[in-house]
């Protein structure tokens, strides 16, 4: 596991300002990672990977078998930053039936006919499960906030920081209420550098096979880089709780942000000190009793498998 020292400082103190350009997007580059060089930060990070996803179904399980928690895992980013892989590779080990992954799009007319967290809580995960948001209800201060026009019917058509201060209110006060009802939430900004991004879309368009993921409103959306980072900082500032804390993640290498958010994930659903149920001695006599049956009583097919 990753030593608390190192994870604490990518977790968002409730309450700082936040300039993400104090975040690194390349760990590798850090002057403690540089001593350690590339290959061996590569490895380590594989081996990380590797141990989390053999706990995380472990802690699943328990999660699953104590019925009194459910985990919310919330993926935010720039385009192509990797949230895609980083969900499938963090929950490759878990057990599908336990785990529920909702991708988020622009939202439909129904949904802009309802308040802005209705269809987030429509895809909830219920007790003993880990659900994960692909894009969240922060779109509503990030996509919207950078483009107000897309508010849809019914909202300002120029809102002010007032209207957002009370969106961020609205999240705030969401998240308290799953956390007091039993959900641990935690939120994750993969925080990709825009060299990067660049170097992702040219491999998009440079490969045939990956043209598909290739969209060209991700290169509309390039252009306003400047005020998502203002929106993400915004919205990482005005709702990292306790509850539900906000990490910034560094994600120009693949490896390193897989590595981070399956041990952040995993540790705090281990810290969640969740136990399996204990049986009652009624139903423990019960079992017994199920159990000298079966090895008492011979079997009656013919072949006495
Ligand atoms: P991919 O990796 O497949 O590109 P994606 O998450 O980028 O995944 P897209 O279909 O490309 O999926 O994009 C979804 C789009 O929907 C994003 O541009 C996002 O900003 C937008 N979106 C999501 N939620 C909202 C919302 N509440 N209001 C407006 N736009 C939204
Ligand atoms: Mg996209």
């Amino acid at each position: 596991m990753i030593k608390p020292t190192l994870i604490q400082q990518f977790r968002v103190e409730p309450g700082t300002k936040v300039n993400l350009k104090q975040y690194v997007t390349d760990w590798t580059a850090t002057d403690n990672a540089q001593e350690l060089g590339k290959d061996v930060i590569k490895e380590r990070a594989r081996e990380i990977l590797e141990e989390n996803r053999k706990e995380l179904a472990t802690a699943q399980e328990l999660l699953y078998a104590s019925d009194t928690h459910s985990v919310l895992l919330i993926f935010q980013a720039m385009d192509a930053a990797g949230k895609d892989g980083t969900i499938r590779h963090v929950m490759s080990g878990v057990n599908p039936q336990g785990c529920q992954v909702y991708s988020f799009k622009k939202p439909s007319a129904e949904e802009l006919d309802h308040n802005f967290l209705w269809r987030y809580m429509k895809a909830l995960p219920e007790r003993g499960r880990i659900g994960i948001f692909n894009r969240s209800y922060y779109e509503d201060v990030l996509v919207v906030k950078v483009h107000p026009e897309w508010l849809g019917p019914g909202q300002p058509a120029n809102p002010d920081d007032k209207f957002w201060e009370q969106r961020y209110e609205d999240i705030n006060n969401f998240e308290k209420h799953l956390s007091r009802n039993g959900t641990l939430v935690l939120k994750f900004f993969l925080h990709v550098s825009k060299g990067e991004q660049k170097r992702r879309f040219l491999e998009r368009l440079n490969n045939p096979d990956k043209h598909w993921k290739f969209s060209e409103s991700d290169m509309a959306e390039r252009e306003h880089w400047k005020d998502y980072q203002k929106a993400f900082e915004d919205a990482l500032c005005a709702t990292s709780t306790k509850r539900a804390p906000w990490y910034v993640i560094p994600a120009d290498r693949k490896y390193v942000a897989r590595a981070l958010v399956a041990d952040i994930a995993t540790t705090a659903i281990q810290d969640l000190g969740l136990e399996y149920p204990k049986v009652a001695a009624e139903k423990l006599a019960r079992l017994e009793a199920a159990r000298a049956q079966l090895e008492n009583k011979p079997n009656d097919d013919k072949a006495g498998a």
